[in-house]
């Protein structure tokens, strides 16, 4: 981990040119590596020395995006993958395996809770999803002899629940369990969860820190910090021999590297979720100016909330950035220079108004995707949980005017016109 400042590090951190070397990242499109001699190709096999040998496993343009990612969330080893998706999944079956128990907040991902709720369900990990406002006692009870970790998003996409980090480390780690945070919305630019307890980070790479819409990727950072060995009953996979890998223990060979050495040489060998050096590439520049588009879109969010909420046609705003908002307290404590570009409105009349507005917007466009440079809007009702009745959504925290608005950085002015012109229709 290096000293600097969030901004330097987005610049400085990861690829470390020698002398003569290219000064930008270079893009190793390759899948192979070449030795010399066969010993020193088995040592890689054998995890006795550093080294490439196959791009699923370790490539150099990935590993200097890795270490950036980090140095960026103040942990000691991060592994990328090819969505953010991928990353949710590898954190948690990295130590979690069939006849486990994961808890997982309720306001999440719709992805997330699909891959838990649904998916990790037919692999033999059970999960109970919990409301995340509750206190600590409430959030007890739902901890099991076989519970392995506690996930939560520390900005919820799309409900912007804003996560109590050091309440949620305190319950996990009361039972012996690490707390993984999904980081995405907030960035490390305004939230590094591992400063506030979380153990280990994880990124959908495809919003902010890519910022521009051109890749799909995720990130898993570990800080460190959780003692496997301490919990050696509750996490075999990393304290006892892996048969699968010469019967290597992982905490006993890589210490604090083991939970990411783990992720690599195991489950990325045998799942292959793996991005391309290209995106890795695409992926860096976006970080390079990752704090600059950060401040940018909490400034022209703040505008457009106030905006909003100021608003006859609106009948309420969800953002945390406002003073009345629910978490506005929580967001001042973990994300004291904002929180995010996402906010989410509904319109008085409820789903005509919010079609009608939608369908009016010159400048924003309709898209399945937040988090990135160009102002966009999503009509959940219409689209993520087009399946639902009405009843179904206000179950789900969805009222069927809702609309998420993902604020880019195109100037304010130009922002707040279109939606001017567009709530004149609704
Ligand atoms: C988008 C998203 C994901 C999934 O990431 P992909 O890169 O689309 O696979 C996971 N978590 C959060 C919070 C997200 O916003």
């Amino acid at each position: 981990m290096s000293n600097y400042e969030i901004e330097t590090k987005c610049i400085q951190s990861g690829w470390k040119p020698k002398t003569g070397e290219p000064r930008m990242l270079p893009i190793y499109q390759s899948t192979t590596f070449k030795y010399d001699t066969t010993e020193q190709m088995g040592k890689l096999f054998d995890l006795e020395a550093d080294g490439y040998f196959y791009t699923r496993l370790q490539n150099p343009t990935n590993d200097a995006v890795a270490a950036k990612i980090a140095d960026l969330e103040g942990g000691v080893a991060a592994i990328l993958t090819s969505s953010g998706q991928a990353a949710n999944f590898y954190a948690v079956f990295n130590i979690c395996e069939a006849g486990g128990h994961v808890i997982c907040a309720s306001a999440i991902y719709g992805g997330t809770f699909n891959l838990l709720g649904v998916t990790l369900g037919k692999l033999g990990i059970e999960c109970t999803f919990v409301d995340v406002d509750a206190d600590e006692e409430t959030l007890s009870k739902a901890f099991r002899p076989n519970t392995k970790a506690v996930i939560a998003e520390s900005i919820s996409n799309p409900a912007l629940v804003v996560l109590d980090i050091e309440k949620m480390a305190r319950v996990a780690h009361a039972h012996g369990v690490p707390l993984i945070v999904d980081n995405t919305f907030a960035t490390p630019v305004n939230c590094r969860p591992i400063e506030w307890g979380a153990d280990i980070v994880v990124h959908s790479t495809t919003k902010y820190m890519d910022g521009h819409a051109m890749q799909v990727g995720g990130a898993i950072v570990d800080s460190g910090n959780f003692d496997w060995e301490a919990h050696a009953d509750r996490f075999p996979g990393l304290t006892t021999p892996d048969e699968s890998y010469h019967g290597i223990t992982y905490t006993k060979k890589f210490g604090k590297a083991a939970y990411i050495t783990k992720a690599t040489s195991q489950l990325m060998r045998d799942l292959g979720a793996v991005p391309s050096p290209m995106n890795c590439f695409l992926l860096n520049v976006g970080l390079e100016t990752l704090p600059l588009r950060v401040e940018r879109h909490c400034y022209n969010a703040q505008k457009v909330a106030e905006y909003l909420q100021a608003h006859e046609k609106v009948a309420k705003v969800n953002y945390a950035g406002l003073p009345g908002d629910k978490y506005h307290e929580l967001a001042k404590k973990y994300m004291p220079n904002g929180t995010c570009g996402v906010i989410s409105f509904e319109l008085k009349g409820g789903r005509e108004p919010a079609v009608r507005f939608m369908d009016s917007l010159k400048m924003a466009s309709i898209v399945t995707h937040v988090a990135d440079a160009k102002t966009c809007v999503l009509h959940p009702a219409s689209h993520t949980h087009r399946q639902m009745t009405d009843e179904q959504l206000v179950q789900a925290g969805i009222s069927p005017g809702l609309i998420r608005l993902s604020v880019g950085i195109e100037n304010i002015k130009d922002i707040i016109a279109d939606l001017e012109q567009a709530l004149l229709q609704a």
